[in-house]
């Protein structure tokens, strides 16, 4: 018996060790606090900084799993409120998890599901949730100490989300990495409000936590992977309650952070907030910075300290006909005349599908006049690559110290 305890037990040391954890590399001459990373999950490496692209009902519309490592992506997210709708967190779980379910099989995260109810709740952009983009009816019925009750915005059915709930649902998805329940905040609300709902966000983390400790053995028990849990940073625009929160996240032995919550209504308001939000988190952590996704605010956050990203941006400006471009236009409508007779491919640089196939501006820009879908998914392919290769571009620039140069190139082309 000693001696298979001892067995399981360098078996699971060995897991640990092996199959979870952040290192950062070496860089050089830094001008902020970016760093250089390597993040090892259960499912796969992912080289930091990184984007997260959106899977958000466990598909990136059009680009299947193959297409996507060819054009550099490492990690996916899936939004936890879609696919407890449907297809049922259940029914993920029998068929081996997320990345079985999906046949993606590497690196993914999934968050806590209350992005979705609160943004409905509020009434704000609800963006991947078809007919429901003008809803101003909340679909929240009750949101209490306890947690939300909501209806689905299927059937109207209602359901219920605590943080012990979620992470069961992000236990049975089985992603790499989850993330702790937390109300999210709309943006036109008072200091005290914030305060209030940032301690909920607090004792709901707690929780969090706690069952994320209970099920760890149970799915050690079963032979499944670990998961990542990531705390999250919460305080809105407020300097003061974003420390306390730091203070708080930095108390939990979260695996990473994300930093959520209100980053304010401005560029220039959001970059304060990262600023004070990442410089006094422990320095050894993963930290993703949730839903922001352009090019500026990337350089800004990297140089923050930041390690991942993620937002549904440049894969649904892709489907709508929006190109991603080096230089000061940032990006390009193909739908627009001037492209009519563009033989040019979208950036000669790209050796995405989309522009080493040799589709031209012309063609992609007809294929969108003339309805095609093949016209929105090339310029998905071309958006992923063009990400894809920015943050190649990012970790080459932090590793040789020329950050900058490789920030002037991306912005002004
Ligand atoms: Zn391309």
């Amino acid at each position: 018996m000693g001696r298979e305890s001892e067995k399981r037990g360098s078996l699971r040391l060995r897991a640990a060790g092996d199959n979870l954890g952040f290192a950062l590399g070496a860089c050089g001459k830094r001008e902020g606090r970016e760093r250089r990373g390597v993040l090892t999950l259960p499912h796969g490496r992912v080289e930091t900084p990184a984007f997260i692209f959106c899977a958000t009902r466990g598909a990136i519309k059009g680009v299947g799993v193959k297409d996507l490592r060819s054009l550099g992506v490492e990690i996916i997210l899936g939004n936890t409120y879609h696919l407890m709708v449907r297809p049922g967190e259940e029914v993920v779980e029998q068929s081996g998890g997320l990345q079985k379910f999906t046949g993606w099989g590497g690196p993914m995260l999934t968050d806590s599901g209350g992005f979705q109810i609160f943004s409905l709740g509020f009434g704000s952009v609800t963006g991947e949730i078809k007919g429901q983009r003008h809803n101003k009816n909340s679909l929240i019925v009750k949101k209490d100490e306890e947690g939300v009750v909501f209806r689905s915005h299927l059937d109207g059915k209602r359901l219920g989300l605590t943080p012990e709930r979620s992470i069961e649902i992000q236990r049975s998805l089985g992603s790499d990495i989850i993330l702790v329940l937390d109300e999210c905040t709309p943006y036109h609300v008072d200091k005290r409000y914030t305060e209030l709902s940032m301690e909920l966000s607090h004792r709901w983390a707690l929780r969090s936590y706690e069952e994320f400790c209970r099920g760890e053995s149970a799915r050690e028990s079963r032979g499944l992977c670990r998961q990542g849990l990531y705390g999250i940073v919460q305080g809105g625009v407020y300097e003061d309650l974003r420390l306390r929160s730091v203070d708080f996240v930095n108390g939990l032995p979260f695996f990473g952070y994300a930093v959520g919550g209100c980053l304010g209504g401005s560029r220039e308001e959001m970059r304060e907030v990262v600023d004070f939000s990442c410089e006094g988190l422990q320095e050894e952590k993963p930290r993703h910075l949730l839903g922001i996704g352009d090019i500026e605010s990337i350089f800004h956050g990297v140089r923050c300290g930041i390690d991942t990203f993620d937002c549904v941006s440049p894969t649904r400006i892709g489907r709508h006909g929006w190109a991603l471009v080096k230089g000061g236009e940032r990006r390009l409508n193909m739908s627009n005349a001037r492209f009519r007779d563009d033989q040019e491919v979208m950036s000669p640089w790209c050796d995405g599908e989309c522009c080493r196939g040799g589709y031209s501006r012309a063609y992609i820009h007809h294929l969108l006049r003339v309805g095609e879908s093949l016209g929105g998914i090339l310029l998905t392919y071309h958006n992923i690559r063009f990400m894809t290769g920015l943050m190649e571009a990012i970790r080459k620039g932090i590793e040789s110290g020329r950050l900058r140069d490789v920030e002037r190139e991306w912005l002004e082309g």
